[in-house]
């Protein structure tokens, strides 16, 4: 705890209580920013080079040019939210005008996973988590190949968790989280969950002041009825719908049904129209036995992807899940439990990777970070 500590000290050097931040980019993730910041009273206006978007604001915000920013005083610390290749060309338009890595600016992922939940910590107390997700079902309307889940591998009559273990995830997660900036109910196909509007309306009703986000994430192959629509919507429920039109183009239907059905409610469509996904090669993959070499993996690969299961806290779901899912059966006891949590920043030390023995039993057959070297296309269904 006390290289925890020290971190956050570190961290208040460069941005202290009343430093404000600023979010350097007017897109999704921009814009997914903005409300946690306004969350923690940390909201220091929007940069964005483009023109358009400086003289239309963004989300009722002024949009500042770099320069007009430069200008102000008691400057406000910059996060850059961008992909990883324009977060390089940001960072070095921010070098050339004087401003430094870590001291000035970071980018959105260092934020949300590591200077946010220690300033959550240390300044209010309250556990901050950028990510966590329900499977409510494992089972898929899909086969894809390569599902990270490893879905493709649960039988189509498999048992789902029951509404019981459900609530018992949603009561064992938030009795120890404050502030989630993401919570996710997903599969498998969650639309195939008979549950699902009594996960959404438990949920919603008992935790939905805690969650900046609160999701859906589908395959977009099932349209939900008219009680699940309207508890979405009460709930203010994002549906993001991962768009396979490239692989499937006979999905286009079932994306226009299923957004026609959903008008009102806040969609995502998450584009895969690069039609690509990284391969994390849990089949192939054997790194070894040496405990350094995992631990860098582990280390890089910093998955965001948290997992709740009743009261076990996976700090992967991809591992969990295709440890239980392909029946490797390998790392399934490697968990927080929440309900035995009896401090808060245990926590935060899992949160902030500092799991047990540095790695988890499932980076020995995985990719880690350098899945995103492999690339392979997206949604190829398994021939029966
Ligand atoms: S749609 Fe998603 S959950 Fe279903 S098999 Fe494909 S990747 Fe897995
Ligand atoms: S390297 Fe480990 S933590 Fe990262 S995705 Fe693979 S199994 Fe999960």
């Amino acid at each position: 705890m006390n290289e925890l500590r020290e971190k956050y000290n570190q961290i208040s050097t460069y941005l202290p209580k009343e430093r404000k931040v600023a979010i350097f980019g007017c897109g999704k993730l921009g814009e997914e920013l903005y409300p946690v910041l306004i969350r923690y009273a940390l909201f220091g206006g929007f940069i964005d080079n483009d023109k358009s978007k400086q003289d239309s604001g963004n989300l009722g915000e002024k949009v500042y040019s770099l320069e007009d920013f430069l200008a102000k005083e008691n400057r406000s610390y910059i996060v850059i939210t961008a992909t990883k290749d324009n977060t390089k060309t940001i960072g070095k338009q921010l070098e050339i005008n004087g401003l430094k890595a870590e001291q000035d600016y970071t980018d959105w992922e260092h934020f949300l996973k590591v200077i946010l939940p220690l300033i959550s910590y240390f300044r209010s107390e309250k556990i901050f988590v950028n990510l966590a997700q329900i499977c409510v079902t494992e089972r898929c309307t899909l086969r894809c190949e390569a599902c990270a889940h490893a879905c493709n591998k649960v039988s189509r009559d498999a048992q789902d968790m029951s509404f019981e273990s459900v609530k018992k995830s949603a009561d064992s997660f938030f009795k120890n989280v404050d502030i989630v900036k993401e919570f996710v109910l997903i599969g498998g196909e969650p639309f195939l969950y008979k549950d699902l509007d009594k996960a959404v309306e438990y949920i919603g009703e008992n935790y939905r002041e805690k969650i900046i986000m609160f999701s859906i994430t589908t395959n977009g192959t099932i349209t939900p009825d008219d009680t699940l629509i309207a508890l979405i919507k009460k709930y203010d429920v994002t549906v993001r719908i991962s768009d396979y039109s490239y692989t499937l183009p006979n999905l286009k239907k079932s994306y226009e049904r299923l957004l026609e059905k959903l008008q009102g409610v806040k969609t995502v469509l998450l584009d895969t129209s690069k039609n690509q996904w990284f391969d994390y090669g849990f089949f192939e993959v054997d790194n070894g036995e040496d405990e350094e070499r995992l631990k860098r993996i582990f280390k890089t690969c910093n998955t965001p992807c948290r997992e709740i299961r009743e009261n076990k806290y996976y700090y992967c779901v991809m591992a969990r899940s295709v440890s239980e899912n392909s029946g490797k059966d390998v790392g399934l006891d490697e968990y927080l439990d929440m309900d035995a949590v009896k401090d808060k920043k245990d926590v935060l030390v899992f949160e902030l990777g500092l799991v047990e023995n540095g790695y988890l039993s499932m980076c020995r057959y995985c990719r880690g970070a350098e899945a995103e070297k492999f690339l392979i296309p997206a949604a190829i269904q398994q021939k029966r």
